[in-house]
């Protein structure tokens, strides 16, 4: 029988939906509304029957996430139908005190309000989901499952900063790491792909979207992961530096008087590929580089070599690499990224088959004879959600 749940991903000017079956993975449906609170935002529904547009204006998400029930009546599937079992929520920052999804009630709400300091921008929209969610959907169980849980198996030599020993005790300042519901469902599906157990494999998991970041999994769990705090460390991303020298803040602020707020938000938002080319599009940076354009050749450098970094530090880490999976948007379609990122790495044991490279669509994309596998899988965030609400409900 099929088990659907309704996956939410609020952000703060935006609300994605999917009907997904957690058993198959398949979505029945899905949306997103953008803009949200603009004079025009914009809605579209994916249903069984075709793609739905509507431009209303759509003032807050508990009017977005009404377009989207309209939607499902209108166009399909019904809501009522579809045998849904839970509602399942993308919350971004856990903290440390998640390391698993959790049903969602007040104690949970109060805990994710108040780890709102560690992700400001996320956690509240995330909770108004949530909370708009519970309105319209009152007699089905809610499930948070957090971004920042699968990293909870680090150990305190990998997540402490050598900073003041009080700062984690005061601020929590220490490494979280994000993209958990990617790189679990990448590594588990990369034992799949491999025909093994997750409990016996050792993978590099790669996740380049416009976030970018790269975990290294021990027999599925989780040691070490580039991102941070915040998703701004580690590797370049569309508009993030990654890994800075964190005198910068300082530097800026005695010789240009910038404040730490705006340093803050030019390195989230005016930096990684957008900071160094103009545009934040990996595919943009690709078609500027072919054309010639040096300022795009140094940022693809910049990226891939960030890349080989971390596939190096990992392969330490780990000691033995099963596999390097590459996932998300230019992990899975650029076949340049995934070539320059590895080049070199041949005594390492990682061959990579240019051929396959060039159509990944068997998943493999090594030599048969290489000893580490080279994996493009597609994420797929929103089925793990929905296998993991499932798994709360069935405490499995
Ligand atoms: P998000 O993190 O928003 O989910 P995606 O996983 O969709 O993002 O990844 C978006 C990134 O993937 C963008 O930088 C985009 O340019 C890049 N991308 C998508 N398709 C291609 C492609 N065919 N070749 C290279 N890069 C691509």
């Amino acid at each position: 029988m099929s088990e659907h749940v309704l996956v939410i991903n609020a952000g703060s000017s935006s609300l994605k939906y999917s009907l997904v079956d957690a058993t198959s993975g398949t979505a029945a449906a899905s949306g997103l509304v953008e803009r949200i609170g603009e004079e025009q935002s914009h809605h579209v529904h994916h249903g069984p029957s075709g793609d739905f547009d509507d431009d209303q204006p759509v003032p807050d998400h508990e009017a977005a996430l009404e377009a989207a029930v309209r939607a499902f009546d209108k166009h399909g599937p019904s809501l009522s139908e579809a045998g849904i079992v839970a509602v399942g929520h993308r919350v971004v920052h856990g903290g440390d005190r998640f390391a698993a999804p959790a049903l969602v009630d007040d104690e949970l709400i109060a805990a994710v309000t108040d780890l709102v300091p560690l992700a400001p921008l996320h956690n509240p929209a995330n909770l108004e989901g949530i909370e708009v969610a519970r309105r319209l959907f009152p007699d089905l169980p809610h499930v948070a499952v957090f971004d920042t849980a699968f990293h909870q198996t680090l150990p305190p030599y990998a997540y402490t900063y050598a900073v003041p020993s009080s700062w984690p005790a005061d601020y929590g300042i220490r490494r979280y790491g994000f993209h958990g519901t990617s790189h679990a469902f990448v590594s588990a599906q990369a034992a799949r792909v491999l025909g093994r157990e997750p409990g016996d494999l050792n993978v590099i998991v790669l996740h380049l979207g416009n976030g970018c970041s790269a975990a290294a999994v021990r027999g599925g769990v989780s040691v070490d992961t580039s991102m941070g705090l915040t998703p701004l460390e580690g590797l370049v991303m569309g508009t993030r530096s990654g890994d800075l020298d964190p005198a910068v803040h300082g530097h800026l602020a005695r010789v240009a008087g910038q404040s730490a707020e705006e340093t803050d938000r030019m390195l989230n938002s005016e930096s990684g590929l957008k900071g160094l080319t103009g545009a934040n599009d990996f595919r943009e940076v690709l078609r500027l580089r072919a054309d010639g354009d040096e300022r795009a050749q140094l940022a693809f450098d910049i990226y891939c070599y960030r890349l080989k970094k971390y596939i190096g530090a990992y392969y330490a880490v780990l000691g033995t690499v099963d596999a390097i999976v590459f996932t998300a948007g230019v992990g899975q379609h650029s076949a340049e990224a995934r070539a320059a990122a590895l080049a070199g790495l041949e005594p390492l044991g990682i061959h990579l088959d240019p051929a396959r490279n060039a159509d990944p669509s068997d998943n493999v994309v090594s030599t048969d004879d290489s000893p580490v596998k080279i994996l493009v899988i597609p994420t797929n965030e929103e089925w793990e959600i929905a296998r993991q609400s499932v798994g709360v409900l069935t405490g499995g």
